[in-house]
């Protein structure tokens, strides 16, 4: 199974299948990506995009709005592939680098 993944309009989308599905101005939940527990992420730019297993990922740019920490995250979830099509994360959900879960 094989899908588009790219970064789009210098970084403002992450870009499945054509689709901008994610990026800038949105406001994500985080994990170990400041020194909060549950920071507030304000998403900036997209730098890269990826694939583990099912799970589409993205590295940002973005500015924590608890501990105001500008940083480059590692890999966070995005979304999925379910049977072929794309499930973004639910909007409340909280994203950490696969390497503390
Ligand atoms: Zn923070």
């Amino acid at each position: 199974m094989s899908h588009s993944l790219r970064t789009l309009d210098d970084g403002a989308w992450v870009s499945v299948d054509d689709r901008r599905e994610a990026g800038a101005s949105e406001l994500w939940r985080v994990r170990s990506v400041c020194d909060c527990v549950v920071g507030d992420l304000l998403v900036e730019g997209v730098v890269d995009v990826g694939v583990d297993g099912r799970a589409v990922t993205a590295r940002v740019a973005g500015r924590c709005l608890t501990c105001d920490r500008e940083t480059v995250t590692g890999h966070l979830p995005v979304g999925r592939v379910v049977e072929g099509s794309y499930r973004p994360l639910a909007t409340g959900a909280v994203r950490a680098p696969p390497n503390v879960e």
